[in-house]
């Protein structure tokens, strides 16, 4: 795909304009697929199964015809807004970008999350001797599948809580780190009057964190013996939502492009 088809492929009307912005990547589990113009510039790419494996020459080259694409964009952007790429003010704000990233790091909801993803890992470490008997007894690996009634609901609901928690581990920390970011950014003067950036990133984090919550309530139902572990996680998980309420306290209400609707009656 050159940049001309990418411009055309996004003139497709059916998309939902930028619902990949605040959508957690789960593609797999999206209803939102058709509509997407993230999912169908991936599907144009990587449709190829080979272009899935990392260390296919197809998906190399392929990424680095995205680069150029991508160069070739940045260019038209850069003349079209009349910014010098060569300009040394870039070095002044590569620094300012820097520092803001570190104090967005020691953000204390940003510093919980990275404590979670931690935690999360302890956790697998942990149970990695029990899993072989989990992994037989619930069938892990093949619980993703539509579940049959009984038994076989119950190997996959034990799998996709797992797989629950993985999917947002790190992901909660990226968009709190995204949201404080944008925090910094703000211009408040002018923003007051738009949605913020911000709060739409935090909300993602919230619905990622309520999610892991809801799987790690399943996920300890297994566990009996190491319900002191699980009611930690789920505590600091907790805590981890309410700072993040305190943070972003209009995060709730931010209204995603696709998958939020706007209440006309309120
Ligand atoms: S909106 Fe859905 S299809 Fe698009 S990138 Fe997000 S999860 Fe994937």
């Amino acid at each position: 795909m050159d940049k001309e088809d990418l411009k055309k492929l996004a003139e497709n009307p059916e998309f939902i304009k930028g619902i990949y912005n605040y959508c957690d990547r789960w593609c797999e589990r999206c209803p939102f697929t058709s509509r997407c113009l993230n999912f169908a510039m991936g599907s144009e790419q990587f449709d190829d199964q080979e272009a899935h494996d990392l260390n296919n020459e197809a998906f190399w080259q392929s990424l680095s015809k995205t680069f150029q694409m991508t160069f070739e964009l940045l260019h038209e952007a850069a003349e079209e807004h009349g910014i010098d790429l060569d300009s040394l003010e870039m070095e002044e704000f590569t620094e300012r970008e820097k520092f803001k990233d570190e104090m967005a790091k020691n953000h204390e909801c940003c510093r919980a999350a990275k404590r979670y993803s931690e935690m999360v890992n302890d956790w697998f470490d942990a149970a990695e001797e029990m899993f072989p008997q989990q992994e037989e007894a619930f069938n892990l690996g093949d619980g993703l599948d539509q579940p049959d009634d009984g038994e076989d609901a119950e190997e996959a609901s034990f799998g996709e809580a797992l797989e629950v928690v993985r999917w947002y581990q790190h992901q909660i920390y990226v968009k709190l780190i995204r949201a404080v970011r944008g925090d910094l950014d703000d211009e408040p003067e002018i923003l007051d009057e738009y949605p913020k950036d911000s709060d739409g990133s935090a909300k993602v984090a919230l619905i990622g964190i309520e999610r892991s919550i809801a799987a790690w309530g399943e996920i300890r139902s297994y566990f009996p013996l190491q319900d002191d572990d699980l009611l930690e996680m789920l505590v600091h998980l907790e805590q981890l939502r309410r700072k993040v309420e305190n943070a972003f306290p209009d995060a709730r209400a931010f209204i995603r492009p696709g998958f939020d609707r706007i209440d006309l009656n309120s």
